[in-house]
C-alpha cells in the first residue's frame, strides 16, 4: 500500500511539476501572444497612417497633374504665339532669314530670303540648298556676269559647305544686291541672313562718282593753273623781252626810262603770278615734297649769289656762317628749301638798306644720322614794328608804313613759306626790332644725306697756292672759287675746255693745281685731263663729278676725284693730301686749239613773236643760228645739222618740246652724242620742272628770256673746235 501510495504520491507529484512547467510554458506562451498582438496592432496603426499618407498624396498629386496639364497647355500656346511672332517678325523686316538642317534641306524661310521664290511649286519644305540654286539659275535671279551658272552653282555649293563661312555679295537681275551671310549654328543647323545692301552700295558708288568728279575737277584745275602760268608768261616773254631790246637800242632818257618801267614791271608781274601760283597750289593741298639729297651749304651759296647783284648796288655785305662741324648734305625737297631760303634772303635783302644780311647755320644730333637744324636769316634792315609782328605770316599782308611804302611784293612770300615750313615739319620763325633789322628762322630737323666721317680738319697746312677751276656752270664755278679762296688759295676760272688749254698754254707756271668739273657740254673733264697729260702736264689734278662711281670707272689720270656738290671738308682734307705728296712737276705749254667754224645753235619755239624776240637777243653774235616752229621740224634739222646747242620751247603744237627732246636721246642712244638741251620754258610748277629734266633735257631757262642768260648759255657750251661767240672778241 505503501508502494501504492508512494507511488501516487510520485506520481502526483510529476504531475503537478508537468502542470507547473505547462503553466509556466502557457504563461510565456500568452506574453509572447501579448506581444505579437502589440507588435501586429503597432505594425497596423503604421500601416493606416501611412496609407493615410498615401491617400492624401495622392489627393494632391491628383491637383498637380491637372496644374501642369494646364500649365503645359498654356506653355504650348505661348510658344506657339512666339514662334508666330517670330515668324511675323522675320516676314516684316527687310533682311532675309532661312535655317536649314545639317544635311542642307530648307527648314524655314521667310519670303525676302526666297527672293520671290515662295510661288515656285518645287519650293516646298525639304528642299535642298543645291536644288534651290537650280532654281534661282533657271529663273535668272542672280546677275551672274561672266561666269556660267554651272560655274556659280559649284562655287556657292561649295561655299557654303565650309565650316566657316565667308560672307559673299550677290547682285541681282532686279538691281538689288544682296550681302549673305551664313554660319553654322551649335545645334548643327545652318542659319542664313541676307541682307539688302543696295542702299550703301548705291551711296557707295554716288560717292566714289562725286569724289571721282571732285578729283577731275581739281585736276582740272591744277591744268588750268599750269595753263595760265604758260599763258600769261609766254606774251610777257614778249613784252619783257621786247622792252630789254628796246632799252638797248639809241633812246633819250625819257623812253629809256619808259623802256625800263616796262621791263620791271613785266619782271614783277611774273613773280606775282608765281607766287600766286605756288600759294593756290599749297591751299589746294597740291605740293607733294620730293626726298633727295642736297646740301644746305651748298643751296645758301647758290641763293646768295643770285641775290649779289641786287646787294651789291646797295653795298650790302652777303654772308654764310655755317657751322663748322656741322654736315653739309640733308635729305629734303631741294626746291622747296631753296624756295624758303629765297623767300627769307630774299626779303631780308628787300628790307636792308645798308650793313649786311647774314645766314647762321647750325645744328644739332638727335639721333644717329638726324640733326635738329636751326637756321637764321639775320639783316640790319628797317626791321618790323612789334604790333605788326604776328601779320606778316598772314597771306596778302605787307606792313603799311611810311618806310614799307616803297617795296613791292605780294605779301604772300611769307605765307608760302610758312606753309611750307609746315609741311616739312619745320617752324618759322621772326624776331625784330624797327630801325634796328630783323632776324627770321626756321627749326627743321632732317636726316642726313650720307653718313660722313666727323673728324674735324686736321692742321696740316695746304701748300698750294693757284688754282685753275674748269667748270662750265657759273654756280658751282663762284662756290668753289670762294670754298678756295677761303682756304687761302688764288684763283682762276676757265668755263669750257678750250679755254682751260688756252689759260695753260699762255703761262703753264701759274698754277699748281686744276680743279675740273667732269661733265662739261663739250665733251667733259674727262678728255680734258686726257688731253692735258698726253701733252705732259703733270699738275695734280681734281676731278669733280656728280656722278663719282662713273668717273673712277674711267680711271682718269687724276690725283684726287671729288663729289659734287663738293663739301669743304672733303676739298680740303684733298688739298691736305695734295700738299705733302710730291709734285709731278710742271708741263710743257699745252698748244692752242686751232680756231675753227662758227657754233650752230638751233631754237625751237613756235610763238612768232618769242622767235622774233630771240633772233633780236642773239643777232650780234658769231654764231649760225636756225629757227623750228614745232617738234618735228626741231628734230628733222637736228638729223641734218647737227647743231651744238639746241634751244627747246616746252609747249609747241603737234611736237612738244618733251618728246622732240626724248626722240632726240634716244637717237643719240644708238647714234651716240649728247647735244645740250636747254629747256626754255614758262612753266613754273616744280613737279612740271622735274617731268621736263626727266625728258633727257639738260637744263631750264625760265620765260622771259633775258639776253644776258641766252649769252651765258651759249657761250658756257661752246664745243673747243668752234669760234668765240662774242664778235668783239673775235679777231
Ligand atoms: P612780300 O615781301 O612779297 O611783301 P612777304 O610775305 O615775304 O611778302 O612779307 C610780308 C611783309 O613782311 C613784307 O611786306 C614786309 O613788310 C615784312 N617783312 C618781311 N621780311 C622782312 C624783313 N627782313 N625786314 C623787314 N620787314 C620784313
Amino acid at each position: 500500500m505503501l508502494d501504492h501510495l508512494a507511488k501516487e504520491r510520485r506520481a502526483r507529484l510529476a504531475a503537478e511539476r508537468l502542470l507547473e512547467q505547462k503553466k509556466r510554458e502557457l504563461i510565456a506562451a500568452n506574453e509572447q501572444l501579448a506581444q505579437h498582438a502589440r507588435a501586429l496592432s503597432e505594425q497596423i496603426l503604421r500601416q493606416r497612417s501611412g496609407l493615410e499618407r498615401a491617400r492624401v498624396e495622392a489627393e494632391s498629386l491628383k491637383g498637380e497633374r491637372a496644374l501642369a496639364e494646364s500649365n503645359l497647355e498654356r506653355a504650348n500656346s505661348m510658344a506657339r504665339i512666339a514662334q508666330r511672332r517670330l515668324w511675323e517678325a522675320l516676314e516684316t523686316i527687310e533682311d532675309g532669314f532661312a535655317v536649314f538642317d545639317q544635311s542642307l534641306t530648307l527648314v524655314a524661310a521667310n519670303r525676302s530670303w526666297l527672293l520671290g521664290l515662295e510661288d515656285d511649286p518645287e519650293l516646298t519644305q525639304g528642299l535642298s540648298y543645291d536644288r534651290l540654286l537650280e532654281i534661282v539659275t533657271r529663273r535668272n535671279i542672280v546677275e551672274l556676269g561672266a561666269q556660267s551658272a554651272e560655274d556659280w552653282r559649284a562655287v556657292m555649293a561649295a561655299r557654303i559647305r565650309q565650316p566657316l563661312i565667308e560672307p559673299v555679295t550677290l547682285q541681282l537681275s532686279d538691281g538689288r544686291h544682296l550681302r549673305l551671310m551664313d554660319r553654322w549654328g551649335a545645334e548643327g543647323d545652318l542659319v542664313c541672313l541676307a541682307q539688302d545692301i543696295t542702299e550703301s552700295m548705291n551711296r557707295e558708288t554716288e560717292l566714289s562718282e562725286a569724289r571721282e568728279r571732285a578729283e577731275a575737277a581739281a585736276r582740272a584745275k591744277s591744268a588750268f593753273l599750269a595753263n595760265m602760268s604758260h599763258e600769261l608768261r609766254t606774251p610777257m616773254n614778249g613784252v619783257v623781252g621786247m622792252a630789254e631790246l628796246l632799252a638797248d637800242t639809241e633812246l633819250n632818257e625819257e623812253q629809256r626810262l619808259f623802256a625800263e618801267t616796262i621791263r620791271s614791271s613785266g619782271e614783277a608781274l611774273l613773280g606775282i603770278i608765281n607766287d600766286v601760283l605756288d600759294y593756290s597750289k599749297l591751299e589746294a593741298e597740291r605740293v607733294r615734297l620730293a626726298e633727295a639729297p642736297f646740301d644746305l651749304e651748298h643751296c645758301l651759296h647758290e641763293v646768295m649769289l643770285l641775290l649779289q647783284p641786287s646787294a651789291r648796288k646797295k653795298g650790302l655785305q652777303l654772308l654764310v656762317d655755317y657751322d663748322l662741324f656741322l654736315p653739309t648734305r640733308f635729305i629734303a625737297d631741294p626746291g622747296r628749301m631753296r624756295q624758303v631760303l629765297t623767300n627769307l634772303l630774299g626779303n631780308a635783302v628787300k628790307f636792308t638798306h645798308h650793313g649786311s644780311v647774314t645766314a647762321r647755320v647750325t645744328g644739332l644730333a638727335t639721333a644717329p644720322g638726324r640733326y635738329d637744324l636751326r637756321v637764321a636769316i639775320e639783316d640790319t634792315g628797317i626791321g618790323i614794328a612789334p604790333d605788326h609782328l604776328d601779320l606778316i605770316f598772314g597771306e596778302f599782308n605787307q606792313v603799311e608804313s611810311e618806310a614799307n611804302r616803297s617795296f613791292e611784293g605780294t605779301g604772300l612770300g611769307l605765307a608760302i613759306t610758312r606753309q611750307l615750313m609746315g609741311l616739312m615739319g619745320g617752324t618759322l620763325w621772326v624776331e625784330s626790332r624797327p630801325g634796328e633789322g630783323s632776324c627770321f628762322g626756321f627749326r627743321l630737323e632732317l636726316p642726313l644725306a650720307e653718313t660722313l666721317d666727323q673728324e674735324p680738319p686736321s692742321s696740316e697746312p695746304i701748300r698750294l697756292q693757284q688754282a685753275l677751276i674748269v667748270d662750265d656752270a657759273k654756280i658751282s664755278r663762284m662756290i668753289l672759287e670762294r670754298q678756295l679762296q677761303a682756304l687761302g688759295l688764288t684763283v682762276a676760272s676757265c668755263r669750257s675746255s678750250a679755254e682751260a688749254l688756252r689759260v695753260l698754254a699762255a703761262d703753264p707756271a701759274a698754277f699748281d693745281l686744276i680743279l675740273c668739273d667732269h661733265r662739261m657740254a663739250d665733251g667733259g673733264g674727262g678728255a680734258l685731263v686726257r688731253e692735258l697729260r698726253r701733252r705732259g702736264l703733270r699738275l695734280p689734278i681734281v676731278m669733280l663729278s656728280a656722278d663719282p662711281e662713273r668717273a673712277a670707272a674711267e680711271g682718269l689720270p687724276v690725283d684726287a676725284l671729288l663729289a659734287k656738290p663738293v663739301l669743304r671738308s672733303q676739298l680740303y682734307r684733298a688739298l691736305q693730301r695734295l700738299s705733302v705728296e710730291p709734285a709731278r712737276g710742271h708741263a710743257a705749254p699745252p698748244d692752242l686749239p686751232s680756231a675753227g667754224r662758227r657754233m650752230r645753235v638751233l631754237a625751237a619755239e613756235d610763238n612768232r613773236t618769242n622767235q622774233l624776240v630771240f633772233r633780236k637777243m642773239v643777232k650780234d653774235l658769231a654764231i649760225d643760228i636756225e629757227m623750228a616752229s614745232d617738234g618735228i621740224e626741231a628734230l628733222r634739222i637736228w638729223q641734218r645739222w647737227q647743231p651744238d646747242l639746241i634751244f627747246m620751247d616746252i609747249s609747241m603744237p603737234g611736237m612738244d618740246g618733251r618728246e622732240a627732246s626724248r626722240r632726240i636721246r634716244s637717237s643719240e642712244q644708238r647714234q651716240g652724242g649728247h647735244v645740250p638741251i636747254v629747256a626754255l620754258t614758262a612753266h613754273v610748277l616744280a613737279e612740271e620742272a622735274e617731268e621736263i629734266l626727266a625728258a633727257g633735257i639738260d637744263a631750264l631757262l625760265s620765260k622771259p628770256l633775258k639776253r644776258a642768260e641766252i649769252l651765258d648759255c651759249i657761250e658756257e657750251h661752246r664745243p673747243p673746235g668752234a669760234l668765240p661767240v662774242q664778235t668783239a672778241e673775235v679777231g
